[in-house]
């Protein structure tokens, strides 16, 4: 029976070898099945007849209802087409045949009433319809008919040999009509339909396609979205599941490393927000257990403080710890504050990046393998394979969104008993995408800023005011202050971003000449130890300007910086946008952040600029920014291949995410083997996904 699905799309009536070759090339539908599981992206709604005087270009497909007022045929030979004029009392509407025009012509009643659903077209603002589908109305009876309208997506080479929206769901139709009874089976037990509010699957297959009305296109998309993220969540949960198991260092002591620094070189009191997410690691480190956690706070919060005390806490317990950080600078920014701030307890700290070369790289590397080194702190260079630790009891990584989820587990293999993993991340991500990119952490929040900090200000000005940003900039420096003037990254051609900083660094010259003003720059083609230069000329005040690239956008601190003027904002996200304002506002000055634009931005980045504005709070802008561009451009989540879903939208679906999670959590508990009637369902549908989980992302199953 299995057969029945697996037939090949050809042998279906109406498609044949040309047509199948279609859908498997334009669509990746071979079989049955895979014409079954191509979902509609959405439906229409035929209750909701619009106007046709309510057309305007932001719509695609319509339903509209009104009377043959005009037939005619225009063109000759191969442009010959037929158009039917409808008019529904607020304005007429062409409908336009290239092909079957004749068939049409014969077909159609002038002056009678027509329903027509299809796909608008405009040309120099004149809206028009091609080959719609075209319904005779007889008034009351339409009622009867299908209310939903499942729309999918198609190509205009599938559209040019027939296979439009209308016929797709034909073939589809035609498939289920001849489906085998038994030939779907439900993964789940009837108590977790009623738990989580399922239908049953073969209905939620029937009614995905063909809903009757609103309700039940919402159940049958529940049903398949409930399944993806179930997948999604096993697959995230996979670490957790191991990790579960795997062994960890007990960090039972609390000793002089930690006691002398907290009492004795502890320059400031904790926030209650640190004092809570140290607590939480404590507990973490004494369990037994690998900790695998998450701290998320806003720029500026004070999460390094929170690392180096869970590092001195290893220190206590015999062992080494670690610091990796993205970025060159940012590594060394750590070691030089670490360092200077550690010396007192005699405690040795290396740095280990690309540039440490020759003879101190060797020395580096042996006090790390002798365990001499108590402290590495470094990029990348830190998990290769060469890197040998002695005992590593603890691996802290900053800025977690830079690196990906294969990065974190290299550190496990560095000990027979994995070290502890603690991931720090200013990119506020929004809960539900934490959720489903983090689910194997455990996730704690320094939700608070440190006192005493005034807050930034935050200015949007487009081009035409660049004369008096330039003028309050004179004036800030005056005061001794320094700016940092940031350029956007033009991802498309390296060549392209340096000339436009290039320029950029031009026109500030202009405006504060070089015998008066000091200008570093750096920028990601400069070799390291240039880079660092220019970045040191900035930190010891020497430059009054830093321009650059997004470079400096992660940890750098230069507290006496209170103005970063932003070029071409428009061409960030809000996430980075709010990044790059973090560097300013450490210090005792009020702070600035100008973002300038072009002054004919779109109303989607003018909205942007004016969140920005208004809010000082990473999570809420990023909760904006992710219902703005969706899952897949936040920054740093693409490559994270976690938010490939086919149907689940995470900023609609938080709740389906949370039910998931709990299941997911549930069976972890009860039974994680998946032995029992309750979940064996479950444990063959994560297999068949396994079987063909693809790199599009998260392909269904019809069959168990
Ligand atoms: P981030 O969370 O962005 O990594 P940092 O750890 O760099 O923040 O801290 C930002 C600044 O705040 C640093 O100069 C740090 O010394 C300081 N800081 C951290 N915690 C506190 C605190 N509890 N009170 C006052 N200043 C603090
Ligand atoms: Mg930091």
């Amino acid at each position: 029976m299995e057969s029945y699905l697996q037939t090949s799309i050809e042998y279906l009536k109406g498609v044949g070898p040309q047509k199948g070759k279609l859908l498997k090339e334009e669509l990746k539908i071979f079989t049955f099945e895979d014409m079954l599981l191509y979902f509609p992206y959405r439906y229409m709604d035929v209750n909701t007849v619009q106007s046709i005087q309510s057309i305007h270009s932001g719509m695609d497909w319509v339903y509209l209802k009104g009377r043959v007022v005009d037939l005619r045929e225009e063109g000759g030979g191969f442009k010959k087409r037929l158009i039917v004029t409808l008019s529904d009392g607020t304005g007429n509407i062409d409908l336009v045949w290239f092909q079957g025009g004749e068939w049409i012509k014969n077909k159609i009643q002038a002056n009678a009433f027509y329903s027509v659903f299809g796909k608008l077209t405009f040309f120099n603002q004149k809206a028009s319809i091609n080959h719609p589908e075209f319904n005779l109305w007889s008034g009351e009876k339409e009622k009867s008919q299908q209310e939903m309208i499942p729309l999918y997506s198609t190509t205009e080479k599938l559209r040019k040999k027939g296979l439009d929206n209308r016929n797709l769901g034909k073939l589809t139709q035609q498939i289920l009509n001849k489906l085998p009874p038994n030939l779907i089976t439900d993964f789940f037990t009837e108590e977790i339909k009623k738990e989580y509010a399922l239908p049953p699957r073969l209905w939620a297959l029937y009614k995905i396609h063909f809903p009757q009305n609103a309700e039940e296109a919402f159940y049958a998309q529940k049903r398949f979205k409930f399944e993806e993220l179930l997948v999604t969540q096993f697959k995230i949960n996979k670490l957790k599941l191991s990790s579960q198991t795997l062994i960890g260092f007990r960090f039972e002591n609390v000793r002089d490393y930690f006691n002398r620094f907290y009492h004795e070189i502890l320059p400031f009191e904790l926030t209650n927000a640190q004092k809570r997410v140290l607590r939480e690691i404590r507990q973490d480190v004494n369990t037994g257990r690998q900790m695998n956690r998450l701290v998320q706070g806003d720029v500026g919060s004070g999460k390094t403080m929170v690392a180096l005390l869970a590092m001195l806490l290893a220190l206590d317990n015999g062992f080494q710890a670690s610091l990796m950080a993205p970025t060159e600078i940012l590594a060394r920014q750590h070691y030089e504050s670490i360092h200077s701030l550690v010396e007192p307890l005699g405690i040795k700290v290396v740095l280990l990046t690309g540039s440490v070369k020759g003879k101190l790289r060797k020395e580096v590397m042996l006090s790390i393998e002798d365990g001499s080194a108590q402290i590495t702190i470094g990029t990348h260079a830190l998990i290769e394979d060469n890197v040998t630790f002695k005992q590593l009891g603890l691996a802290v990584i900053d800025e977690q969104h830079r690196f990906g989820v294969s990065q974190r587990a290299q550190f496990w293999k560095k000990n027979a008993i994995p070290p502890h993993v603690l991931v720090m991340t200013a990119t506020p991500i929004p809960r539900t995408l934490a959720m489903t990119l983090y689910g194997d952490l455990e996730v704690s929040m320094i939700d608070e800023l440190p006192p005493g900090r005034i807050p930034i200000q935050t200015f949007h000005r487009t081009e035409n005011f660049r004369p008096q940003v330039m003028q309050f900039i004179k004036q800030e420096i005056s005061k001794g202050r320094q700016v940092y003037i940031v350029y956007p990254l033009i991802e498309e051609s390296d060549h392209l971003q340096f000339e436009s900083l290039l320029a950029g660094l031009e026109q500030v010259k202009m405006w504060f000449p070089e015998e008066r003003y000091n200008i570093a720059m750096v920028h990601g083609k400069q070799a390291a130890d240039q880079k660092q230069r220019n970045m040191d000329r900035f930190v010891k005040g020497e430059a009054h300007i830093l321009v650059s690239t997004t470079v400096i956008e992660v940890g750098v601190n230069v507290p006496n910086a209170s103005i970063m003027v932003i070029e071409s904002a428009e061409r960030f996200g809000l996430a980075q946008l709010h990044q790059l304002r973090g560097r300013v506002g450490r210090g005792a000055e009020k702070s600035y952040c100008i973002l300038l634009t072009a002054s004919n931005i779109s109303k989607e980045s003018a909205q942007r600029m004016s969140i920005m504005v208004q809010s000082t709070d990473g999570f809420k802008i990023a909760e904006e920014d992710l219902k703005l561009r969706g899952p897949g451009d936040i920054y740093g989540t693409k490559q994270s291949g976690a938010l490939d879903f086919r149907l689940v939208d995470i900023v609609e679906d938080v709740e389906l995410v949370e039910m998931t999670k709990k299941l997911v959590n549930q069976i972890i508990e009860e039974d994680p083997k998946m032995l029992s009637e309750k979940y064996k369902g479950i444990k063959n549908m994560l297999k068949k996904f396994e079987e063909q989980n693809t790199k599009e992302g998260i392909k269904w199953h019809l069959i168990s």
